[in-house]
């Protein structure tokens, strides 16, 4: 599959920790797995890893300083 984002180079299927960044704390989201990008870093994740990205994000939006969220999201 080529890359949605910059149409150079094919998708490579990985597993990876994710930085998201809220509020200007940086925080990881470990082994997302997806297709990503090797021109460009694009990533393409499927809907299940979607979802529990999207969670992860929430939890952090919401609670950005609990260290338990923080523990969440690095386990
Ligand atoms: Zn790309």
């Amino acid at each position: 599959m080529r890359c949605p984002h910059c149409e150079v180079a094919e998708l490579v299927s990985d597993n990876r920790n994710v930085p998201y960044t809220f509020q200007g704390k940086t925080t990881t989201i470990p082994a997302v797995s997806g297709k990503f990008c090797p021109a460009c870093g694009e990533a393409v994740f499927e809907a299940a890893e979607s979802i529990r990205l999207s969670a992860a994000m929430l939890a952090l939006n919401e609670n950005p300083d609990s260290p338990s969220t923080a523990r969440a999201a690095r386990a």
